[in-house]
């Protein structure tokens, strides 16, 4: 069940992110979750989609990212990929060995939705396509989270 835990402190992160844009609802959230972890993803789904209930996440997608592990001997220092619970060197069979990649589950990034503007219809006299950086608009349409 720590699947949870877990997507609780995503969505919280998630949310804190899209705070600090002026309260985007937040469109999609991928997450780097390494093989160790052991995550279920259809349980995290379900769990995702209960946290982030009446949250400016309420329509964002979950992408879950499986990162596989690297393990590397303490002993020769040489670095493989484990097919066991059991880490076993495969160069010198030695048994003292950490995880270099595979443990870990991180936010990635969020992806808010930008186009906060025109709901059903784009403007056709708008000339400005792509134009980055120039944040216009900060109007806040989706402010309302009801109980
Ligand atoms: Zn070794």
């Amino acid at each position: 069940m720590h699947e949870f835990s877990l997507a609780q402190a995503i969505v919280s992160q998630a949310l804190e992110a899209a705070e600090r844009h002026g309260n985007l609802p937040v469109q999609e959230v991928r997450v780097l979750a390494g093989v160790l972890r052991q995550i279920v993803p259809e349980i995290m789904e379900t769990a995702f989609d209960a946290a982030k209930q009446e949250t400016l996440a309420a329509d964002a997608r979950l992408v879950l990212r499986e990162v596989p592990a690297l393990i590397q001997c303490k002993a020769c220092l040489a670095c493989f990929e484990p097919d066991d619970v059991f880490w076993i060197c495969p160069n010198c069979s030695g048994s003292r060995c950490q995880a270099l990649t595979g443990d870990e589950l991180l936010l990635h990034s969020v992806i808010l939705s930008d186009d906060a503007g025109a709901p059903g219809g784009s403007e056709p006299n708008e000339p400005a396509r792509g134009s980055r950086g120039g944040r216009h608009g900060n109007t806040r349409h989706r402010t309302s989270i009801e109980g």
